[in-house]
């Protein structure tokens, strides 16, 4: 039986959902124990786990701490969700006016310093595993606990969205109707879930970065700017779920 941790950052809970509704297939129950989650355990303190899902970025100094006193005590931690590989929704803080300060812990006991710009995980912790998705698909979360138990992973897929309409033989909103799609740069997983309801994709998988650059970004910004898309909607858009990853292709230009 493998011990099992859920640990949240700064996060919306929805992968959590996702989490739990894998944990509940009974060959899964039986292999894996949760021995901790703030949530669904009532369990008042994290001592140690073979595996830790961690869902949220990470948005306080605290937050980093916590961070790396988990890395100390897991085998293996698993980046949950957009917040967690690329800073998630909350990366908006980032291309607002919002002020980053300082405030009180929970406890009240100490000062705490709020970032402006949320971290993934990566940038704080060796990460082991990644699982997208804004929240994360559960059937993935299961493929994943099935294969972990048995001492494999699943075989990483680096596909955008597009691969996936191509698979399902949707027609392409954007060629079709010149409707704005971030599909081209988003992770693939989600089963193209919003062309098949004839919409563009919004990219909340985050940015499918391997074999992106910087010039291919903007290039595809320019499209979306052919489009109609306003340059402050496309900001908000990609940068919404991905701005670590933007960041570090286009420097300070985006
Ligand atoms: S990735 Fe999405 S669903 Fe998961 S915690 Fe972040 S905002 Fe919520
Ligand atoms: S609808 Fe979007 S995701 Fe699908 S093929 Fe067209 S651009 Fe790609
Ligand atoms: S199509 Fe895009 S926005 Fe819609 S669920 Fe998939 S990744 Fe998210």
């Amino acid at each position: 039986m493998l011990k099992l941790a859920i640990v949240k950052m700064t996060s919306c809970s929805g992968c959590i959902n996702e989490l739990l509704s894998a944990l509940l297939e009974d060959d899964i129950r039986a292999n894996y124990t949760l021995v901790y989650s703030t949530e669904l355990v009532d369990s008042t303190e994290f001592r140690e786990a073979d595996l830790a899902f961690v869902e949220g970025s990470v948005t306080t100094r605290h937050q980093e701490e916590a961070l790396k006193d988990l890395r100390k005590h897991v085998g293996f931690i698993v980046a949950t969700g957009t917040c967690a590989l690329m800073g998630g929704v909350q990366s908006l803080r980032a291309i607002g006016d919002f002020k980053p300060g300082s405030g009180d812990s929970h406890l009240g006991q100490e000062s705490n310093e709020i970032y402006r710009e949320p971290k993934p995980l990566d940038q704080v912790v060796k990460v082991d595993y990644g699982l997208p998705g804004c929240p994360v698909n559960a059937d993935a979360v299961k493929t994943f606990l099935r294969k972990y138990y048995l001492g494999g992973l699943p075989v990483a897929i680096y596909d955008a969205v597009c691969s996936e309409c191509k698979r399902r033989g949707l027609p392409c909103v954007l060629v079709a109707k010149g409707t704005p799609c971030l599909g081209p740069v988003t992770m693939s997983g989600c089963g193209a879930l919003c062309p098949s309801f004839g919409r563009g994709c919004y990219g909340c998988y985050g940015l499918q970065f391997h074999g992106l650059n910087g010039g291919k970004v903007l290039s595809f910004a320019e499209r979306l700017r052919e489009l109609g898309l306003p340059d402050l909607d496309y900001r908000a858009l990609v940068s919404a779920y991905s701005y670590a990853k933007i960041r570090d292709l286009l420097g300070g230009s985006h």
